[in-house]
C-alpha cells in the first residue's frame, strides 16, 4: 500500500544551486583577446615571484593551478601565455553576472566574486524545476558576458558545490535528493569543504579515502578524526545534510586592511601586522557584541596578485587569541608564494550575535580567560586609547609609510565573505576542479 501520498508534494527538490564560473579571470582574457582562444593563459604576475591567479582550461590540462609559483607554470608550459590581472575589470564583470543571477532568484548568497549559492526552491513556479533554472542562469550569462559558467544542484549547499566542480567546465549537475549517497560516495573526502590535508591523513590513516568509505566507519572514529565537526559531515556522506543558504546575519562582515608603500619581504614583519588586524577585528567584534566563525586573511603581492584563504573555526568567538592563531596559520600556508606582501587584510566574516551562540567559554575555559582579559583590554583602550596597551608581540611599531584604512563594517559585497578571488583552481584545502 502506497502511504507516501502524493509524490508532488513530498519529492524533494534539488533546489539549493551553486554557480561558479569557470577560470573566471582567465576566461575574461580569453574573450576579451580571441587570439588567446585554445592556448595555456595564466592570469598573474609575470616577475621572478609571480603567481598565477588563474588558469584557462588549456593551462589546467597541463598541470598547472591556481596560488601555483609563476616559474613552475613556465616550466609546466614552456609556450605559457602570462596576463596582467585587471581586478577593477573583473570586479565589474562580477557585479554584471551577481545581477543575471538576481533577475531570475531572490535568494542569493554570494561567496566570492565569481559564485554564489542560489535557493531556487521559491523561483521553481515561474521558472520551472531547478535543471531548468540552471540552464536559464547559464544561457543569460553567456548571452551577456559570452562566459562559461557551471551548476551544481543539490538539497544541500556542499553537495552543491561538489557537484558544481564536477560539472565544469560549463556544464551543470544536479543530484536529486535520493541519489546523493551515491553520488558521494566514489569522490575523495578532500572534495568536502574544509577537509583539509591534515584530516584527510587522519583519516587515511584509519583507511578512508573516499566519502563511501567514511560512511562506513565507527562514528566514534570519526570524531577522533575530524574533531567537532564529524557530525556535520557523516551526515554529508549519508546524503541527509540539508543545509542551504547563510541567515542574512551571517552575511555580515567585519575587517580592516592596511597598504604599504613599501612592500614588507619580512616574515615576521607581516606575521606582527596581521596579527595586530587579528586584535583590531576581535575588538570590533566585542564592541558590536558579534562573534565569528571564518577568519579571512587576505594578501597582495606587489605584481597585484590577490590571494584570499579563510579558516573555519569549531566555535564561534570574538577571542583576539582565536584569531590570532588562526591568521598565522593560514599566512604560514602561503608565505612561500607570497614572498613580498603590500597589502594584507583581516576579516572576520559570518558574524553571529554574541548572545545567541553556543558560549566558547563554556566548552574552553583557557579561551574564557582569553575572552575575559581581552574584554578588560577593550576598557582599557577606551579610556587611553589605542598605543596605551598591546600585547608584546605586537609592540614593534607600523613602518614608515604605512597606511591604515579604517574598519569596514560593511558587508563587503565585492568578494563575499569568504571569497578567494578565483576558486576554480584546487584551493590547497579545497575542493578540486578540472
Ligand atoms: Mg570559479
Amino acid at each position: 500500500m502506497d502511504v507516501s501520498g502524493d509524490a508532488g508534494s513530498t519529492e524533494e527538490i534539488p533546489g539549493i544551486l551553486h554557480l561558479d564560473m569557470d577560470a573566471f579571470f582567465a576566461s575574461i582574457e580569453v574573450r576579451d583577446d580571441p587570439r588567446l582562444q585554445g592556448l595555456p593563459v595564466v592570469v598573474g604576475g609575470a616577475g621572478a615571484r609571480g603567481v598565477v591567479a588563474a588558469a584557462s582550461y588549456p593551462a589546467r590540462t597541463r598541470g598547472i593551478r591556481s596560488a601555483m609559483p609563476m616559474a613552475s607554470a613556465r616550466r609546466l608550459a614552456p609556450d605559457l601565455v602570462i596576463v596582467p590581472a585587471r581586478i577593477d575589470h573583473y570586479r565589474q564583470i562580477s557585479a554584471r553576472v551577481m545581477e543575471l543571477l538576481a533577475d531570475v532568484v531572490a535568494d542569493i548568497e554570494q561567496i566570492s566574486v565569481d559564485e554564489a549559492f542560489l535557493d531556487v526552491r521559491g523561483a521553481r513556479r515561474l521558472f520551472g524545476p531547478p535543471e531548468q533554472i540552471a540552464e536559464l542562469l547559464r544561457g543569460r550569462i553567456r548571452e551577456d558576458l559570452d562566459l562559461p559558467s557551471s551548476v551544481g544542484g543539490s538539497v544541500s549547499r556542499a553537495v552543491a558545490k561538489i557537484a558544481s566542480a564536477r560539472a565544469k567546465p560549463d556544464g551543470m549537475l544536479i543530484v536529486p535528493a535520493a541519489r546523493t549517497a551515491e553520488f558521494l560516495a566514489p569522490l575523495p573526502v578532500s572534495v568536502i569543504s574544509g577537509v583539509g590535508p591534515r584530516a584527510q591523513e587522519s583519516l587515511a590513516r584509519i583507511g578512508v579515502r573516499t566519502i563511501g568509505q567514511l560512511r562506513e566507519i565507527p562514528r566514534s572514529a570519526l570524531t577522533r578524526a575530524l574533531g567537532p565537526r564529524a557530525p556535520e559531515i557523516a551526515a554529508l556522506a549519508e546524503g541527509s545534510d540539508r543545509t542551504g543558504l547563510g541567515r542574512r546575519a551571517r552575511d555580515k562582515s567585519l575587517g580592516t586592511e592596511r597598504t604599504w608603500d613599501q612592500d614588507l619581504s619580512d616574515p615576521a614583519e607581516v606575521r606582527r601586522s596581521i596579527t595586530q588586524m587579528a586584535d583590531d577585528v576581535a575588538r570590533q567584534l566585542r564592541r558590536g557584541d558579534f562573534v565569528t566563525r571564518t577568519v579571512v586573511l587576505k594578501l597582495r603581492a606587489p605584481d597585484g596578485t590577490t590571494i584570499t584563504r579563510s579558516s573555519t573555526l569549531d566555535q564561534p568567538t570574538s577571542s583576539g587569541e582565536r584569531l590570532r592563531e588562526q591568521v598565522v596559520s593560514l599566512w604560514e600556508r602561503e608565505r612561500s608564494t607570497m614572498c613580498r606582501v603590500r597589502l594584507a587584510g583581516v576579516r572576520a566574516a559570518h558574524l553571529e550575535p554574541a548572545a545567541g551562540s553556543p558560549v566558547q567559554s563554556e566548552l574552553n575555559p583557557r579561551a574564557a580567560g582569553w575572552q575575559d582579559l581581552e574584554a578588560a583590554m577593550d576598557r582599557a583602550l577606551e579610556r587611553f586609547g589605542t598605543r596605551s596597551l598591546e600585547r608584546g608581540s605586537t609592540l614593534s611599531a607600523a613602518p614608515d609609510g604605512a597606511r591604515r584604512s579604517p574598519p569596514d563594517p560593511a558587508p563587503d559585497t565585492r568578494a563575499g565573505p569568504t571569497g578567494r578571488l578565483d576558486t576554480d583552481g584546487p584551493h590547497p584545502r579545497g575542493p578540486i576542479g578540472r
